[in-house]
């Protein structure tokens, strides 16, 4: 079934302790978009300058993702830098540019408009508000944030959050979100606000999907132990692209807590194949059965 995904299209700088990239593909939609296209190819909603590289659409267009909803204006793409320490844990932005997303309005395409799934990617929750007051009783909405808006856009994520069937977040954004340490407590206050599923991620710790406590809505992921670990950007934007990706994939009427576990499961796959190389390189060589084959080997080395 059709999936919509809107969020930044990037050029990024990216700084690691060995390797320095500037300019690359990035941005929370197009991570998210290409990930889930291993399993549903999505309609795009974003923007791009007249600077943005030819090149990269071509690429869009090879993973069959809809480019119907981007949009090309004169002026800058949307620059991110951003540099990691030896604990690659550990990232320090160092400049965001909006560039064309300051005055970006977003406006679906009509056959946009009655696209059951929803994954509203890291931009301002004011935007992701304009893209979902646009379509028409989405079947399920995932969104996903981040600190910045935490803390100055809170009350359009607040606004937002009622309309949400999954938010999807880290775990120090849970805790600023709700002032609690406890990752847990954390999560049932963020239900309180109005999601009825939210997914707590925890790094290379793995994540947390909690549901309705009265129906055991509970699930822990470990996360997939990747050795050769190159850049973490995007991880969390492959995890809800690869999760959105795989329940618009599914046949069934309504998206069940047993299929969220197995979403949360793919994300984490899609998500440790993006770090093994910067940018989009990784899911640019990805076969389709070496997501099977981690998928496999996950549920192996995590059995007890
Ligand atoms: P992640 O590593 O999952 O946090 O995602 C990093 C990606 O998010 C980079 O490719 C950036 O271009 C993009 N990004 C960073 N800051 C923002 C922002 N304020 N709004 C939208 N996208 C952003």
């Amino acid at each position: 079934m059709p999936l919509l995904i809107v969020g930044s299209v990037a050029l990024d700088t990216v700084k690691t302790p060995t390797e320095e990239h500037a300019d690359i593909l990035g941005g929370s939609a197009s991570y998210a978009s290409v990930a889930a296209s291993f399993f549903e190819p999505p309609q795009l909603v974003a923007v791009v300058g007249d600077d943005f590289p030819e090149r990269h659409i071509e690429y869009f267009r090879s993973r069959k993702i809809d480019l119907t909803g981007l949009q090309q204006v004169p002026g800058e793409t949307f620059r991110w830098s951003g540099e990691y320490m030896v604990d690659m844990n550990q990232r320090q932005t160092l400049s965001v540019a909006l560039n064309v997303f300051e005055h970006f309005n977003p406006t679906l395409p009509d056959d946009y408009r009655t696209t059951p799934y929803v994954l509203l990617g890291n931009i301002a929750p004011g935007l992701q508000a304009r893209v979902l007051d646009q379509v028409e009783k989405p079947k399920f909405v995932v969104a996903d944030t981040m600190d910045l808006w935490i803390t100055v856009a809170r009350e359009d994520l607040m606004n937002l959050l009622p309309r949400v069937d999954l938010l999807v977040l880290n775990d120090s954004e849970a805790k600023l979100l709700t002032d609690t340490p406890n990752l847990i407590k954390a999560a049932h206050l963020i239900r309180k606000m109005g999601p009825r599923y939210v997914c707590i991620k925890k790094g290379e710790h793995g994540a947390l999907l909690l549901g309705d406590p009265s129906e055991d809505e509970f699930f822990s992921c470990p996360s997939f132990p990747v050795a050769n670990l190159l850049d973490p950007t995007g991880a969390g934007d492959c995890f809800a692209g690869g999760l959105a990706g795989h329940l618009a994939r599914s046949e069934q009427p309504t998206v069940t807590f047993a299929e969220l576990r197995q979403a949360i499961v793919y994300g984490s796959v899609l998500a440790s194949f993006n770090v093994e190389a910067f940018s989009l390189e990784r899911l640019r060589k990805l076969r389709p059965a070496e997501i099977e084959a981690r998928y496999a080997e996950f549920q192996r080395i995590s059995q007890f």
